[in-house]
């Protein structure tokens, strides 16, 4: 077989081959991707997830599933039943896993986009002995 002279590409069906169209290679690759989770997802059922986790954690998977089954370090929930879990924490500025959060509350650090000064600064806030109601000029 000789070369195709006129090739058009499989995916657009434009002119050239898919490998020269820079968005029709990434899309075959996001969608080989996606079907390679699906497979995964389907074959293994939620092992899939707790391996992923543990991957993202950089934890062993039995590490990771001890920490997910542990009440939540901030507010002591309880790891919820099967298939549910509490999550790893871990740091966003050194990649430690430092303990465990449930969901309501790795929300709620969400919020404060995990920046721990603005945890302080609201703790500070809560703690204060400050009190505006003494201050307030008399009339
Ligand atoms: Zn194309
Ligand atoms: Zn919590």
């Amino acid at each position: 077989m000789g070369k195709v002279k006129n090739p058009v590409c499989g995916r657009c069906g434009q002119p050239g081959y898919r490998k020269d169209h820079p968005a029709c290679e990434r899309a075959e690759r996001t969608e080989r991707e996606n079907a390679r989770k699906a497979r995964l997802r389907r074959e293994n059922g939620p092992a899939y997830y707790v391996e992923r986790r543990a991957k993202d954690a950089k934890l062993p998977v039995e590490a990771s599933v001890m920490l997910e089954r542990r009440p939540c370090d901030v507010c002591g929930a309880e790891a919820p039943e099967e298939p549910g879990h509490n999550n790893a924490y871990v740091r966003a500025d050194t990649g430690a896993v430092t303990g465990t959060v449930c969901q309501r509350c790795t929300k709620t650090l969400g919020t404060w986009d995990y920046n721990a000064e603005r945890v302080r600064a609201a703790l500070a806030l809560m703690t204060s002995e400050t009190d505006h109601r003494a201050s307030t000029p008399k009339r």
